[in-house]
């Protein structure tokens, strides 16, 4: 009986005594994304980590966020960038891809950038990001340590692969030097909590398959992912059909022993039904980035056929150079869904709960981080945005998904948190010397108009 007393009065102690945590946040439209979305619910937050969702009344926050009139989801997973490329944006808009890189992007890239230009693109690529709702952003650049020093120190997740391409690049100038700086990088931030250093040969037409082999070997050496852009233009497919036996770049891929789940393929926008079930069973995760793929005229992507056919496809905006021109998630979210729409002729096709889930879960899983972030879920990592939905622009709210997806804009985006730290708070960049990274950038600007030999607006 004594013990019995004892046991209750340790319950009824326990009761009144709230735990105490990071930080709580209350009175939010949670879309958790692993199940229903919960009216005028928290999230408790401790150490980074989410400890519990929904009912949090047991939880009192060293800080506590006010999400009245708020939705609170996990932050956005681009799959797809160039973040420093930031600092070119708008230098040659309205062209076709071939031309745009062979004319105008590898040449000002050849010209311009430099360990510190990757720096300063970074930072403000990462403060945009952070305003609009990004939290873990999939890069492929060069002088790539630079991204993730910037990442890590604005607070962001990245998958930072080191580009790799078959001529001198900014950084490394022969394919050898390449390697080795890939292997110290590589080794220099893994197990790093934010930083997932990757391997990023551009493309099949533009790194031989000797190279290719190469980057394989070392990938599964380094147990490093692997992100390379596949299937993006008409001519792309033309030409690995001409060098490798009729073979689709897929197929290609496929046929050297280089696809496994640990590649992200960005683009895929002539996969057909073979290259989709072989990037099925590969486990072969795709960039989807459909404002890319529409301002360069590429296509549009099977996205409905790859998710029936059991693909991961996730959300990329691509390079803010030329090809998308800001970081923000939401735009090329909302485009997926449209373009899908108009593709199928079908305005069921994919649906703004799906979407979401793609910029969200879906993009998780591409980068096989859906056990860390993608959901918000007891035991995942903190990675959370709240949007504030009481804008003329979103007024009134039936749907929640349809307001953020169809109505809503990145600037929306009140509160950025990743593991379990806050970046914005009320639309105040918290890690980013906002002001100086823009200063710095209009320095660039006049730096890289010298280098030009044609007006970027003619
Ligand atoms: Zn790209």
């Amino acid at each position: 009986m004594k013990k019995l007393f004892a046991l209750l009065l340790f319950f009824a102690a326990f009761a009144v005594h709230a735990k105490t945590v990071d930080i709580v946040i209350r009175n939010g439209t949670i879309l958790t994304m692993a199940g229903p979305n919960i009216a005028k619910g928290g999230v408790a937050i401790d150490k980074g980590t989410i400890v519990a969702v929904g009912n949090i009344s047991g939880y009192t926050g060293r800080t506590t966020i006010d999400a009245t009139g708020e939705a609170v989801l996990p932050g956005f997973i681009n799959t797809h960038t160039h973040v420093p490329m930031v600092l070119f944006r708008g230098i040659a808009d309205d062209r076709a891809l071939m031309d745009w890189l062979q004319h105008f992007i590898f040449p000002a890239e050849a010209k311009n950038v430099t360990a510190e230009f990757v720096k300063w693109g970074t930072r403000l690529g990462a403060a945009e990001m952070i305003e609009s709702g990004t939290t873990t952003f999939t890069d492929m650049y060069y002088f790539e340590d630079e991204v993730a020093a910037e990442a890590k120190r604005a607070g962001l997740r990245a998958v930072a692969g080191e580009t790799l391409i078959d001529f001198p690049a900014p950084d490394n100038k022969t394919w050898d030097a390449a390697m080795a700086y890939c292997r110290s990088y590589i080794k220099k931030w893994q197990g790093d909590p934010l930083i997932t250093p990757a391997l990023a040969p551009h493309s099949p037409y533009l790194v031989s398959k000797e190279h290719l082999i190469d980057t394989r070997r070392l990938a599964n050496e380094l147990h490093a992912p692997i992100l390379i852009h596949v299937s993006e233009t008409k001519a792309e497919q033309k030409q690995i059909a001409e060098q490798h036996d009729g073979l689709t770049p897929a197929a290609y891929l496929d046929s050297i022993g280089f696809l496994g789940h640990d590649v992200v393929a960005a683009h895929g926008v002539w996969l057909d039904a073979d290259d989709i079930r072989i990037f099925a069973e590969k486990g072969v995760g795709v960039a989807h980035c459909p404002r890319s793929n529409m301002m360069l005229a590429d296509g549009i992507a099977p996205v409905v056929d790859m998710l029936k056919g059991g693909v991961n496809v996730g959300i990329g905006t691509d390079g803010p150079a030329g090809s998308g021109n800001n970081l923000d998630m939401l735009e090329d979210t909302v485009l997926a869904a449209r373009l899908q729409k108009v593709a199928k002729m079908d305005p069921t096709a994919l649906s703004a709960r799906k979407v979401l889930e793609m910029a969200t879960i879906g993009g998780a899983k591409v980068l096989g981080l859906d056990t860390k972030i993608g959901t918000l879920e007891a035991g995942k990592r903190a990675d959370i945005i709240i949007m504030n939905l009481q804008h003329v622009r979103t007024q009134p709210v039936y749907a929640v998904e349809s307001a953020i997806v169809y109505a809503a804009t990145g600037d929306d985006v009140a509160t950025t948190i990743v593991d379990g730290k806050v970046l914005m708070r009320d639309r105040k960049v918290l890690t980013v010397n906002v002001p100086e990274a823009i200063a710095k950038a209009k320095q660039y600007r006049d730096q890289v108009e010298k280098t030009l030999q044609y007006h970027p607006g003619s």
